[in-house]
């Protein structure tokens, strides 16, 4: 919204903007919030920072060193449309308050730091992300332990059933078939102005909207799309794209979630990511190798698939993701690339005979990554391919359905699970820290974090589905 904190200051005095919301992203991918009033802001809040106590945001300072501070990035401003009182919202990066460094916990520094990494690469100037990040929308999700089918009930918007269950026989009352919310009109889609809602709020919010529609799971789930963005924009809209969503939600007495697999047997949700490299406004990706590539795209290609199983530690960090890249359902399985196979995990989408629309589209990740973290380790793949020329080896053509299983087993497999992909990244970091990116302390404070907090919790909880299968025992 403003070129500068002048520009910003300006405004807030014209408008006489009494409430600032300063938002921040935390470790694992959550905005946090601070309100402040109009007086404390002023030039040196865009140079050395708001103070607050970092002490309580997961993954970050102990209590005996927990002043941070906050500093605003003024082209990210917008008025808030969800607060009462004209509230002017702005996002920030976190610095020490003492020696002004930038913070190297700070996931929307470590992006910074790999958009600097590329240009000091000499290979381009520019790397466009374009993620599309699906949802649910529920009305509300419970637990029952005595469900042995489903795990749980589902209220979705297109009315309750049992996750788990395909619906058989008789009519459906226009709720959408199995695996074909891909998209009839209303009365089958009951959110479209819901999504409308949602579209032209983030536009408001400076997101560069393009469209919305329902998705294939029956159970209400959707995808927005907004046009791709240079990485940290990608980053700071993707976070704006699921605040505005989930807010607009609420106001409708809907609730939604990113979670990559919420209903068993449906499709999941995922974040597909599209990426190309500029240089000097020129795009590098198109060539004239497979698909239209360059070599650089095909090197690219080679570290983000040689990368993967520690990469999807931070592009897929939850122990529920791992439940979404199963075979069937449209999510990638297999660490290969092509045309237009989407059970790969990379697609080279069709792009017309522009070059500056050539691209390439990593499918693995979903939306609980944290996009700042994830986008910025999906750079630094790529990049560690093109230094090392690293060879993507053959395209992967046919169905994969429809291979014999020995010809499968020759194609490596995405990771099973949460702990399998934290344990890749223990032994394949080097891409992520030698450029400076990512340093040992985020990486070890990252599988240390996700470990105790997600992975080990899950592990000693029985599960519902347990009682169905041990119960009678
Ligand atoms: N939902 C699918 C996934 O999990 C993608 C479906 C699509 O957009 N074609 O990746
Ligand atoms: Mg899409
Ligand atoms: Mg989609
Ligand atoms: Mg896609």
């Amino acid at each position: 919204m403003f070129q500068n904190p002048q520009e910003f200051l300006n405004y807030v005095k014209e408008k006489n903007i009494q409430i600032i919301d300063l938002k921040f992203i935390d470790m694992p991918g959550i905005w946090q919030h601070l309100s402040v009033y109009q007086n404390q802001i002023d030039e040196s809040s865009f140079t050395e920072g708001v103070p607050f106590d970092g002490s309580s945001i997961r993954g970050w300072k102990a209590i005996n060193e927990s002043d941070m501070a906050m500093v605003l990035d003024p082209t990210t401003a917008w008025i808030d449309p969800f607060m009462a009182e004209p509230t002017l919202s702005v996002v920030c990066s976190i610095v020490e308050p003492r020696t002004g460094e930038p913070y190297s916990r700070d996931p929307r520094t470590i992006a910074q730091k790999a958009v600097d990494y590329l240009i000091s690469t000499g290979i381009g100037d520019t790397v466009f992300i374009g993620p599309e990040a699906e949802f649910f929308i529920f009305d509300d999700v419970r637990f029952d332990q005595n469900q042995h089918e489903g795990y749980y009930h589902v209220d979705s918007i297109e009315g309750r059933w049992n996750s788990g269950k395909k619906e058989e026989g008789g009519n459906l009352g226009y709720k959408p078939r199995y695996k074909e919310g891909y998209f009839p009109v209303a009365p089958t889609d009951t959110s479209q102005d819901m999504r409308t809602e949602m579209l032209l709020t983030m536009a408001k919010c400076g997101v560069p909207i393009e469209k919305h529609h329902h998705e294939v799971a029956s159970g209400g789930q959707c995808e927005l799309g907004f046009r791709f963005e240079t990485l940290i924009k990608a980053a700071d809209s993707l976070m704006t794209y699921k605040y505005v969503i989930k807010n607009v939600a609420r106001k409708y007495g809907k609730t939604v979630t990113f979670m990559p697999k919420p209903v068993f047997n449906d499709n999941g949700s995922g974040m597909h990511t599209h990426q190309s490299i500029w240089k000097d406004g020129q795009p590098l990706f198109a060539g004239d190798k497979y698909a239209g590539l360059s070599q650089m795209a095909l090197h690219y290609i080679g570290g983000l698939l040689k990368h993967a199983p520690a990469l999807l530690a931070l592009t897929n960090p939850t122990t529920n993701s791992y439940k979404r890249l199963v075979p069937g359902f449209e999510a990638p399985v297999n660490l290969a690339y092509s045309q237009g196979n989407r059970s790969a995990s990379i697609r080279i989408p069709l792009s017309g005979t522009n070059p500056k629309a050539k691209r390439l589209e990593f499918r693995c990740p979903d939306a609980t990554s944290n996009p700042y973290l994830a986008f910025a380790a999906m750079l630094c793949a790529g990049l560690d391919g093109i230094k090392n020329q690293i060879d993507p080896g053959p395209s992967l053509d046919v169905d994969i359905y429809d291979l014999s299983p020995e010809e499968l087993s020759k194609i490596p497999s995405t990771p099973g699970s949460l702990d399998a992909a934290l344990e890749a990244l223990e032994h394949d970091h080097a891409f992520l820290t030698e450029p400076g990116v990512f340093t040992e302390d985020f990486i070890n404070t990252w599988i240390s974090y996700k470990l105790d907090n997600e992975v080990n919790p899950m592990r000693l909880r029985p599960h519902p589905y347990e009682f169905a299968l041990y119960y009678d025992c």
